[in-house]
């Protein structure tokens, strides 16, 4: 009895494991990003990276190297590849801190990929991992965390990685963590120098991802909109799905030029940045008060989910941007 209940038991599994093997293969184009965008691994990379350990990530500090070394991990664990002729995550360049002078020496982060179908056509997805750092002097907190900017957009970057990793890509995909944002684009300048533009079609920039906007939940709006067709074609995949997304409403901050989408935008790739955060209003914006708690983790999870499906046919080739127009 007990044997013909273990062999029964043994078949019935054997078949439901060779069922579940078969729906996951067959669907996985199909799977939704709700299921494989975890909240709890959200978290975990939020906390990690805005936490006091990493001193306020300034480019060419120890604090920084903590995130670097992370995101490095991160990338390893998800089975990136590296970028170009590089031979680990890493490049690693020095420049000219241009208010002190200081030379500094720091590394973009950079993970691939590779396309099925198209692999001579990139698809960028960044975020800066560098923020302002630490007070030098002054009572209480001294740590500028940068939790919303842009700990939440990295966490968006390596939570994409982790997803397109899953359900696959024919496209490329260029996964960047940025160094030296807060100094003036460096990083993203640096990387731009480096590439042929023509071959990337499109730049999906996160920077600041995790308050509610000005829109209501379940939205977020899109530097640059009117300047490619990049954000029509976000907004027609998100179609049905009950997020949105609307064009920056904030046009007098210029917002386009000041973040890392910029460095590719001006090479002619429509590259623009999702953003979710009532700028105009941010309390915590370049405070000591951005902190991974005045975070809203249901909008950063939800944000990323919107991103993974609303680049989705730009991933796998079936929609290509417009050129972006870059007059400024
Ligand atoms: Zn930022």
């Amino acid at each position: 009895m007990k044997k013909i209940v273990t062999l029964i038991l043994a078949l019935t599994f054997f078949i439901s494991c060779n069922v579940s093997k078969k729906s996951t293969s067959n669907s996985s184009k199909t799977l939704d990003a709700s299921v494989l965008i975890d909240s709890n691994l959200v978290r975990k990379h939020l906390y990690t990276l805005a936490s006091d350990d990493m001193e306020g990530r300034k480019s060419g500090t120890a604090g920084i190297e903590k995130a670097a070394v992370y995101i490095e991990n991160e990338f390893k664990k998800i089975g990136l590849s590296t970028f170009g002729e590089l031979e680990d995550y890493r490049q690693t360049f020095t420049f000219k801190n241009r208010r002190t002078g200081e030379d500094i020496t720091s590394s973009n982060i950079i993970g691939v990929l590779e396309g099925k179908s198209k692999k001579g056509e990139y698809v960028i997805i960044s975020a800066h991992y560098d923020h302002l750092g630490m007070k030098k002097s002054g009572e209480g907190d001294l740590i500028y965390n940068g939790a919303n900017d842009d700990a939440s957009g990295v966490t968006g970057v390596l939570a994409l990685a982790k997803y397109f990793k899953e359900v696959g890509n024919e496209r490329t995909i260029v996964f960047a963590a940025f160094t030296a944002e807060e100094m003036g684009l460096i990083g993203s300048t640096h990387f731009g120098k480096g590439i042929d533009a023509n071959k990337f079609v499109a730049g999906i920039n996160l920077e600041m991802i995790g308050k509610t906007s000005s829109f209501g939940p379940n939205t977020a709006w899109l530097s640059g909109f009117e300047r490619s067709d990049f954000g029509k074609i976000i907004q027609k995949n998100l179609v049905g799905t009950g997020y949105q997304l609307f064009p920056d409403p904030y046009k007098n901050f210029n917002l386009f030029f000041r973040s890392d989408n910029a460095s590719l935008a001006r090479l002619g790739v429509p590259s623009h940045t999702f953003s979710t955060t009532p700028i105009d209003v941010d309390k915590d914006y370049h405070k000591v008060s951005d902190e991974a708690e005045t975070l809203n983790m249901t909008v950063i999870t939800q944000t990323i989910q919107a991103v993974a499906k609303g680049t989705e046919s730009i991933i796998d080739g079936r929609d290509t941007p417009t050129r972006v127009i870059v007059e400024e």
